[in-house]
């Protein structure tokens, strides 16, 4: 399906017909790609390195081992054995995570980990409410400047909060009552851009959903509809409001209900 709509894109700006901004920058991924060799295109991790002292889910004590099993002095090369969380630093969730959802992580179609980066930027209205939820409204406002966002991107919801990573306390800001106080999304945000066709919601926090919510309510939208999330991005603050394209490349645990992703933004180099 995505295929095909990039396809069409490429014939229509080839036949001159108008395109917007947006849509012109994000039809050529390939150009993008062809030029990472020789430094035309950036390449920007939006990756945590992986130990055992990232902010993790509250309950979550147990988060990351590693252990070494052979090492250079005793037997000529080295190699570790590691255990995990699967939600744990930056990660991928899949449908399968909340049901209806359906998907492990190792079944979501391979062409759902590549998409243009929409990327709303929300930090001016976090500095003044760390409760904030994206709204559909300014879904709006993002369209209105960059156009209609595309079939296949991938939202990256850019709210400030990676400045606290790693340290837990801020990142959680839990209150008296345990209640952590962190910004999501508004389901009304989530469904519109489902509308869109979008294949994945990110953020830089510990969850789409905002840290008061009871009841997941953006989860139990977007993942049984198919769409995957990135939770706990790193490096947001690097990309541009649209041009960006992103691969996110998460590891093919059989059964997953999500896991460790590397996530990549590649872009024009100014
Ligand atoms: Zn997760």
């Amino acid at each position: 399906m995505r295929r095909s709509i990039f396809v069409t894109c490429a014939i229509v700006a080839a036949g001159a017909v108008l395109l917007s901004g947006a849509q012109k920058r994000n039809a050529a991924p390939s150009d993008l790609l062809s030029g990472i060799p020789s430094g035309k295109t950036r390449v920007v991790d939006m990756t945590y390195a992986i130990n055992d002292k990232l902010p993790a889910w509250p309950g979550d004590d147990r988060t990351f081992e590693a252990k070494v099993n052979a090492t250079p002095e005793k037997d000529g090369y080295f190699t570790r054995s590691f255990w995990m969380l699967e939600h744990y630093g930056t990660h991928m969730d899949a449908p399968a995570h909340f049901p209806p959802g359906k998907l492990f992580l190792d079944q979501i179609p391979v062409d759902h980990f590549f998409g243009p980066a929409a990327v709303i930027d929300v930090r001016d209205d976090v500095a003044k409410d760390a409760d904030y939820r994206l709204t559909a409204v300014r879904v709006e406002k993002w369209e209105a400047l960059h156009g209609r966002v595309p079939p296949g991107a991938i939202v990256v919801l850019r709210t400030g909060w990676s400045s606290r990573w790693p340290d837990q306390a801020r990142y959680r800001n839990m209150d008296a009552n345990s209640v952590m106080h962190f910004p999501g999304y508004f389901v009304a945000a989530a469904k519109l851009l489902m509308s869109r066709g979008v294949v994945a919601l990110g953020i830089d926090t510990l969850s789409i959903d905002y840290g008061a919510s009871k009841d997941f309510e953006v989860h139990r939208t977007d993942l049984p509809a198919g769409l995957y999330n990135l939770e706990n991005l790193a490096n947001v603050d690097q990309l541009p409001e649209a041009g960006a394209f992103l691969i996110a490349a998460p590891i093919k645990l059989e059964g997953g209900s999500g896991g460790a992703v590397r996530v990549f933004a590649i872009l024009p180099n100014k």
